[in-house]
């Protein structure tokens, strides 16, 4: 998977809309919707039924949606410490995205919405990020951790 360039001169949606005909997929192609009722950030996860099952963990972050693939899906008991791949930045709009991405398209497969809901940044450098969720499944204090190229770690802390 590519390495969001993010950190080091963001490219924006760029990579995005590079890897997408959006004459044959269903997914946005960047149109920005409003904020959440409470004014708070918003977060998803996307369960992507890809050619490997996997959880995309996006938070709206500087106009876009942050993301990471999550193979084995974001943990909900406190210290089980799970891989989360930086990928490429999405257009706000794919938070409420659900459906199927044809096949031949980039991603192809289905794509459901495993959680939504809100976030608040209570840590955030280059190397890690601290959040508290008010989501459905994911509730409490979160932590991502970079370690290497574009590999991070994600857990729950169990002091939210
Ligand atoms: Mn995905």
């Amino acid at each position: 998977m590519p390495i969001a360039a993010r950190d080091n001169g963001s490219p924006g949606l760029s990579e995005y809309l590079r890897k997408r005909d959006f004459s044959t997929t269903p997914e946005p192609g960047g149109k920005q919707p409003g904020r959440a009722d409470s004014g708070l950030p918003r977060f998803v996860v996307q369960e992507h039924h890809a050619r490997s099952l996997h959880w995309d963990f996006r938070i709206e972050s500087a106009g876009v949606l942050r993301s990471w693939a999550v193979p084995k899906g974001p943990p909900l008991e406190p210290g089980v410490k799970r891989l989360a791949v930086a990928v490429e930045d999405h257009p706000l709009d794919y938070i409420d995205f659900a459906g199927v991405i044809p096949p031949g398209n980039y991603g192809a497969g289905e794509v459901l919405i495993w959680d939504q809901g809100t976030y608040e940044m209570l840590e955030e450098t280059d190397a890690a990020l601290r959040l508290r969720l008010a989501g459905g499944r994911l509730a409490g204090v979160y932590q991502l951790v970079h370690t290497r190229s574009n590999q991070w770690l994600m857990w729950r802390r169990d002091d939210g």
